[in-house]
């Protein structure tokens, strides 16, 4: 009723001033404000606009109160076009402290931070001082682009105006403060400030929730409880007991929530559902979500992140499918977490469904989506639609190239990631920390020591992003493979910060590789202290004495292993048939169709011995000797093998994950696979691809 009112007045006003003479004034200031009020709460730019020419044409325009008026009415229709257009008509005396407010608080929430802080800076040059006003409107700027050197500038501008006192500006200090990161500084202000109010008090648990201090988050919560929270502490402060996985205390928030009678809003019931869900009550969480209240698009999201949590995607499935039958339209956050979470499981099918879906919504333009895709599909296996989701991807951003080049690095074909990052150079892409990540990989796999080198050195020389452990440990990898293992030992010592586990670990590969015993023994000793829980740097030291026929010393690591209490994790590996998953461990014989299965794998055995397969008992664990081939036939990627054999049609791919490297003796199985059965098979280890055709594999029998 009230809009209705609003149109018809604002026409009548068009109407008027269509039929009348140029001459025409408004017949009393009250009029022009109140019409002027109308449009701003129509958001109207058109009356806006229409306000604006007959000011213009009845010269009632230069007044400085109807250059604000009109400034912020462009500012509440969001032109920041206009707002601008018309800032700069008019010359600087005509302007006051609250033209350039209204101006900077336009940018600085049009996200302009740097336009802001621009104007700004030449309102002082004019020698207009800013008020409370003006620092409310430009900290959110440098907070949104994390400037703390020109925050804190502010913070030394609004001291020497004395403005520290007002709450307002103390509350948009702090958080400024907060989203930059120092906390530190945040907790300065609030300290010293003489008036706080609930504002003031929820920026700092935001703040300590963003900066992932839950524990710190909780206890301002609990000052907090005597004033009487609001929507934004508590669902702030569930974010916090999310983060800690603090069950107690969340419940806790839940009574004081059903007491304050604040269960029925959406933001608060989303941040509760959120906060059982990762604290892994699914069923409370289900419970809150079914009983009733409002449901947005972020209440769904919440569920089905949930469902992946408990790595239950069907179900993740049916809330998609539920949410869209309730008429509730995906957004960006459903798909890409979907897409995500599809590509953590390496559920292909269901992935490719709510790609279809996408396609049927036009969404898949948006480029945040389209990485997901791309991701999705490579780590599904699927390299070649991966690609096509990149081809039909008009604009790409650097994630979306990131995820391409990953994606082909991944599969072995290192050579096209290289290719694609020489692309993405020569259209003006900046390449971010992780690009390089995959880029030096890739360099590492096919041996191009110059150009590694090159991009190495292009990182801080050109693109000024500092090499960090990944990049380091790429370096080390690329230089062992090739067997300088002197050099990448030099390099290493040459590192600005200390080698982590990463780096050692990539030259304790190489030293396996190119059997350098002696060096392996150091470096390896040297992981054990590093990280003494993890089982694999002991096997890749077993496995370097066992390939030298030093059988003592491999028999002394596992002593090692035992004594400091570490064991190897069993190996586990699944397989997809349609659309459903089936879970196989080591010497399984819960499935159904075992019997079948050992059958199969009998029949392998025997068609690979006569192609001159010589079992690799090196990779046989703990099994009594004599027995280690038959150990070896039971490992649970042969054995999905075997059932993906027997119940795949014809031809079709076989793509099998496993929660461990694969070992050699499998890798070598695979590849007679591939060829006998003439069927592409790609195993998706805890580190890579292995994509076996025709007898090979694309890690080129390194990994
Ligand atoms: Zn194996
Ligand atoms: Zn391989």
């Amino acid at each position: 009723m009230i809009i209705m009112k609003l149109v018809l007045q604002l026409q009548l006003f068009t109407s008027y001033q269509s039929g009348v003479p140029k001459f025409h004034q408004f017949s009393s200031v009250p009029d022009l404000k109140h019409l002027l009020n109308n449009a701003a709460k129509l958001k109207s730019l058109k009356h806006a606009t229409q306000i604006h020419s007959q000011l213009v044409t009845t010269n009632n325009h230069a007044s400085l109160a109807n250059i604000n008026t009109l400034l912020l009415l462009y500012a509440k229709c969001g032109s920041i076009h206009h707002t601008l257009l018309l800032f700069n008509t008019y010359p600087h005396p005509s302007t006051n402290v609250v033209t350039w407010t209204t101006l900077i608080n336009q940018l600085s929430r049009s996200n302009k931070p740097f336009q802001a802080l621009t104007f700004f800076n030449r309102m002082r040059t004019t020698g207009i001082y800013p008020n409370h006003f003006t620092f409310s409107a430009i900290l959110p700027a440098c907070a949104h682009a994390a400037l703390l050197s020109e925050g804190q500038q502010i913070h030394a501008l609004i001291h020497k105006h004395c403005f520290l006192n007002d709450p307002f500006v103390a509350t948009a200090l702090l958080d400024m403060y907060a989203k930059c990161g120092s906390m530190l500084l945040a907790e300065n202000v609030f300290d010293e400030m003489p008036h706080r109010n609930l504002v003031s008090w929820n920026s700092m648990i935001v703040g300590f929730v963003k900066n992932k201090l839950y524990g710190r988050a909780i206890g301002v919560f609990r000052e907090v409880l005597s004033l009487g929270p609001d929507q934004v502490s508590i669902s702030s402060v569930l974010s916090a007991c999310a983060g800690l996985v603090e069950l107690d205390f969340g419940k806790q928030v839940h009574g004081s929530i059903v007491k304050r009678g604040l269960v029925g809003l959406v933001y608060v019931k989303n941040s509760l559902v959120d906060m059982y869900c990762k604290c892994g009550l699914f069923e409370d969480a289900t419970k809150l979500f079914c009983g009733g209240g409002d449901r947005d698009v972020v209440t769904w999201n919440v569920m089905i992140m949930g469902c992946f949590r408990c790595r239950n995607f069907e179900q993740a499935c049916t809330y998609f499918q539920a949410m869209i039958r309730e008429g509730v339209e995906p957004d960006e956050a459903s798909y890409s977490s979907l897409f995500h979470a599809s590509a953590s499981i390496a559920a292909l099918t269901q992935g490719t469904m709510i790609h279809s879906h996408v396609l049927k919504t036009g969404h898949v333009k948006n480029s945040r989506i389209s990485s997901s895709l791309v991701t999705m599909y490579g780590k599904c296996g699927s390299m070649l639609d991966a690609y096509q989701v990149f081809r039909e991807t008009k604009e790409h951003n650097v994630v979306c190239w990131t995820a391409m080049i990953t994606v082909f690095h991944q599969h072995g074909c290192a050579n096209e990631a290289i290719k694609l990052f020489e692309e993405m150079l020569n259209e003006g892409v900046v390449p971010e920390y992780i690009t390089f990540v995959s880029v030096l990989s890739a360099c590492s796999h096919t041996g191009k020591i110059d150009d590694g080198f090159k991009y190495f050195n292009s990182m801080a020389n050109v693109h000024n992003i500092k090499p960090g452990l990944e990049h380091y440990a790429c370096m080390v990898d690329l230089l062992g493979r090739v067997g300088r293992l002197e050099e990448a030992c030099r390099f290493i010592e040459s590192m600005p910060f200390e080698p982590d586990s990463l780096v050692w670990g990539a030259l304790l590969g190489a030293c396996g590789k190119h059997a350098n015993v002696e060096m392996g023994r150091e470096v390896a000793e040297r992981l054990f202290k590093l990280e003494p829980d993890n089982p694999g740097n002991y096997m890749l030291l077993s496995n370097i004495y066992i390939r030298h026929g030093m059988l003592e010393e491999a028999d002394e690591v596992r002593r090692l292993m035992g004594i400091n209490g570490v064991r190897k994790e069993s190996g586990c590996s699944w397989i997809d048939v349609k659309n459903r998953t089936f879970v196989f461990n080591a010497n399984d014989r819960s499935h159904s169709r075992t019997q079948e299965i050992y059958g199969m794998l009998q029949k392998l055995k025997e068609l690979i011995k006569r192609r001159g397969y010589v079992a690799e008992t090196q990779f046989a664990t703990n099994s009594v000797e004599g027995s280690e081939e038959q150990s070896l036939w039971c490992h649970s990627e042969k054995l999905a093998l075997a059932f993906g054999l027997l119940v795949l049609p014809p031809g079709s791919p076989v793509r099998i994950k496993k929660n461990l490297r694969t070992c050699g003796d499998c890798h070598t199985v695979m590849k007679f696979a591939s060829e006998i059965f003439q069927r592409e098979i790609i195993v998706r280890d805890i580190n890579r691809f292995h994509r076996f055709t025709n007898g090979s594999c694309s890690c080129m029998d390194y990994w």
